[in-house]
């Protein structure tokens, strides 16, 4: 880990602005050779019950590696793969591995658990092959397949959206709010639709240090629970915080109090016992 540590400060530092591609996100070969060749892969972050210390499931977060840049933050792949038209190609790569992972993962827990995938909002389309693939990928799995949608785009969820979102619910594929808290939707996005979950943005938590932000955290906590959705705190990242998660009554959290996005054999070597 060192090495890799140093390796990255070192191409950091080597990389001055000209040495980067013009545009390289508007090059489709590159973000295509990526997909081919197994250069985007998969981080997974377990949710945990915050009472009982129980995984409830992990996320999938994507990681790119360019040959000669090296790493590429999702933001950047998900960006390139927007303007390229290539976002459900990207989901799909995402999922074969995601899918593939917790199949394992799931077996070796011997009870069932989430999977959350990252979509973007305008990946929702009724027309959408990934999509309608999803019921069948599942199959057979004790794998509980969730797409996580940020609040700043939820709001302009459409009818033939909601048919969707409808038929996704009946395949038993489960929709959350991420991001909740810092974006500009309306308030009444958490009357729209049953979410499985109301993912409430790290902004928020990391405001627990002061007597507003947990005022503000507070009432949030209770309104979601008064409409009776299911609420996980991203950027869960101090004892004190998840104590104070806690009081507030919230079911679920993730962040690197728990466990920082790790590879799917970490993950496999997390679920080991401890030797006797
Ligand atoms: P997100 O869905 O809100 O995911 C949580 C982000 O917070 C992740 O960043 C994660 O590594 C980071 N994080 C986790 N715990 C902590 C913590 O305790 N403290 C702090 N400061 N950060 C924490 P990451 O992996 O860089 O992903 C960034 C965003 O990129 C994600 O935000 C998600 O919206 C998007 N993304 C990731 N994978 C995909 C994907 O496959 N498809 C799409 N469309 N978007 C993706
Ligand atoms: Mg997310
Ligand atoms: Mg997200
Ligand atoms: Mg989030």
């Amino acid at each position: 880990l060192r090495e890799a540590e140093r390796q990255m400060r070192e191409r950091k530092r080597s990389r001055r602005p000209d040495a980067l591609p013009p545009r390289w996100y508007d090059d489709r070969t590159v973000l295509r050779d990526m997909l081919d060749q197994g250069r985007v892969e998969v981080a997974y972050q377990p949710i945990v019950e915050l009472a009982s210390g129980r995984v409830d499931g992990w996320e999938a977060l994507v990681r790119g590696r360019h040959l000669d840049f090296g790493p590429v933050s999702p933001m950047m792949l998900v960006g390139a793969a927007s303007k390229l038209r290539m976002l459900d190609e990207l989901t799909e790569a995402v999922l074969d591995q995601s899918l593939e992972a917790m199949r394992t993962v799931t077996a070796r827990l011997g009870r069932p658990a989430a999977l959350s995938v990252n979509i973007e909002f305008e990946q929702l389309r009724l027309d959408s092959r990934l999509l309608r693939s999803l019921p069948e990928r599942i199959a057979g799995t004790d794998v509980r397949l969730v797409l996580e949608i940020s609040e700043r785009h939820v709001s302009r969820w459409s009818p033939a959206q909601r048919m969707v979102a409808g038929e996704l619910a009946e395949a038993g594929i489960g929709l959350a709010v991420d991001d909740f808290g810092t974006g500009y939707s309306a308030l009444s996005l958490l009357t729209s639709w049953e979410w499985h979950w109301i993912k409430i943005d790290r902004a928020l938590v990391a405001d627990l240090g002061t007597r507003q932000g947990r005022t503000v955290l507070g009432h949030v906590a209770r309104m979601l629970a008064d409409l009776g959705h299911t609420a996980v705190a991203e950027g869960v990242e101090t004892e004190s915080e998840l104590t104070a998660l806690r009081d507030l009554g919230l079911a679920l959290g993730q962040g690197t109090h728990f466990a920082a996005p790790t590879s799917a054999d970490a993950v496999l070597a997390s679920l080991e016992p401890d030797a006797p």
